[in-house]
């Protein structure tokens, strides 16, 4: 409803001659997508949600011309306060650490200049005048950046094993083919601020020595897609991608290519598969893509999410991102939040951050005052955890430990109505229908445990069910040949560790 809104507000403050003193600008997804369309005034930053195109005269008249509030139109959040916050204040806002998202939301995502005004395409200059291609990389050892696709491998050496490869033809790549269901940050990274991902491609491009890009997304992204294009154009158009970049002897273009729609073309060597134009099927692994990736070329391939970080690392120094987070996981993470939970969208916080904080203090608690049951976290390829994790400080080793994954960092939260059963079975049915079918534990263990699900579900269980489907997770698992495999039959082991008595009372309970 955003673009009527837009037309509405334009034709408003025509009408009241105020179209040359205020800005109307269409920004990317502000997170709080409970609340769209979102609206919000500035300097005083003022928070109006699920505005409607007929609320537009009453805002103009109201606020922008007598300078009062629309009460009727503010958070709830927001209404429960002494005054009438700053958006920022809301503690949804609040209690969040926006690196990756610090654009979204904010800038007109269809103007370079925005981005520009933002410290936009700095870190790139840094990095031309300033930097060599060592320092870069070391530059991204330090921060302690990890792959936010789901891996976790880091940043930096992974460029550097990409670096050091020999070959005087390289390529970078940003995956942007997510997937998963209940994931939509990449989509908002795209769509809200493209010029961050171009940037992070061409510093690492840089540092690496690749002089070609390719940004392999989603055709059910077409947004996204439009966003891109435009600003890379733009970006060309200001000499900052292609040849000679800010008149040096670097030169680097980067390439759009649509997926269609398979979810394993997520899977890096799948990918690349695609992108050649054969059909996108993973392939064992050695040969890394960093020795012979596209085109058997020395590649680099990260997610959306890692590429955004990029520029703001090399501007802020690694160590500045270093002191964000744990240990051993360093930096924010973006989630996004959905299921039963208050307030849906996309968060970004530092590691370290309990899942209570971000279902209870900015998710705003459980819909309709229910009990919390678990989070699925890490989305078809993650797990479940329960109330007993709830101040589990995330990071990548503590939710491995419980028997989840950060993935790409999905998180449906569950309520007491929910059966964990049938989550599971929702997972797999996505898995399952997912699989390309080229190695059999995946193509017919994945069918096997669907099946033995269904029958559960449908109160045709049978003794030794649980032991069978925790037989056969195990041994998928155990000897699938890509991440999909490997890790779909995750959300069935987890509900069965934590949840038990839930499939038992199915069984027993058959018709
Ligand atoms: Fe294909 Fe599944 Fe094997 Fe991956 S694990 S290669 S998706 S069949």
């Amino acid at each position: 409803g955003s673009a009527k809104l837009q037309e509405a507000l334009q034709k408003e403050l025509g009408k009241q001659g105020l179209d040359k003193e205020i800005l109307l600008v269409q920004t990317g997804c502000h997170g709080m997508c409970e609340a769209g369309p979102i609206m919000v005034v500035y300097p005083e930053g003022t928070f109006y949600t699920h505005v409607k195109p007929e609320d537009a005269a009453e805002i103009v008249e109201e606020h922008l011309l007598k300078g009062r509030v629309v009460q009727r139109l503010l958070h709830k959040e927001d209404l429960t306060a002494e005054a009438v916050a700053h958006y920022k204040e809301l503690p949804f806002y609040s209690k969040q650490m926006r690196i990756t998202l610090r654009n979204c939301g904010y800038i007109n995502p269809d103007n370079i200049d925005e981005y520009i005004g933002r410290d936009g395409y700095q870190g790139l200059a840094k990095v031309l005048q300033d930097l060599s291609r060592d320092d870069v990389i070391n530059e991204m050892k330090t921060s302690g950046l990890r792959g936010r696709g789901g891996g976790g491998f880091p940043t930096g050496m992974k460029w550097e094993f990409c670096k050091k490869s020999p070959g005087d033809k390289k390529f970078v790549i940003c995956n942007a083919d997510e997937g998963d269901p209940g994931a939509f940050m990449d989509r908002s990274l795209l769509e809200g601020d493209p010029h961050a991902i171009l940037e992070g491609m061409a510093i690492g491009a840089y540092a690496m020595g690749a002089d070609e890009g390719y940004i392999y997304c989603r055709a059910e992204y077409p947004l996204a897609i439009k966003r891109l294009h435009q600003a890379i154009a733009q970006a060309e158009e200001y000499g900052l991608l292609g040849k000679n970049i800010m008149g040096t002897d670097f030169s680097f273009e980067i390439h759009v290519k649509e997926g269609a729609g398979a979810f394993v073309c997520g899977e890096e060597t799948a990918l690349m598969a695609s992108i050649e134009g054969q059909r996108g099927m993973p392939r064992p692994r050695p040969p890394f893509p960093a020795n012979k990736g596209l085109w058997e070329k020395p590649s680099n391939i990260n997610n959306v999410e890692t590429w955004a970080n990029v520029a703001q690392i090399i501007l802020h120094g690694g160590a500045w991102y270093a002191s964000v987070g744990t240990e051993k996981s360093k930096g924010t993470k973006v989630f996004a939040l959905t299921g039963k939970v208050k307030n849906t969208g996309l968060v970004e916080v530092p590691m370290g951050t309990t899942i209570r904080e971000v279902v209870f203090e900015i998710g705003g608690g459980i819909l309709n005052d229910k009990k919390f049951k678990a989070v699925q976290i890490g989305g078809p390829s993650g797990g479940c955890l329960t109330e007993e994790h709830l101040d589990l400080p995330i990071s990548y080793e503590s939710l491995t430990a419980a028997g989840a994954i950060m993935g790409s960092g999905g998180l449906v939260v569950v309520d007491e109505d929910t059966c964990m059963v049938d989550v599971a079975k929702f997972f797999l049915e996505f898995t399952q229908a997912e699989s390309c079918g080229k190695c059999v534990p995946c193509r017919e263990g994945t069918k096997k445990m669907l099946d033995i699900l269904t029958r559960i579900t449908e109160g045709k269980g049978q003794e030794g069910d649980i032991e069978k489907l925790q037989y056969l997770g195990t041994q998928i698992k155990d000897a699938s040949l890509c991440g999909l495999g490997q890790t779909a039959p995750n959300p069935v082991l987890t509900t069965i560790r934590y949840f038990r008595h839930e499939y038992e009372a199915h069984i027993k309970d058959k018709k």
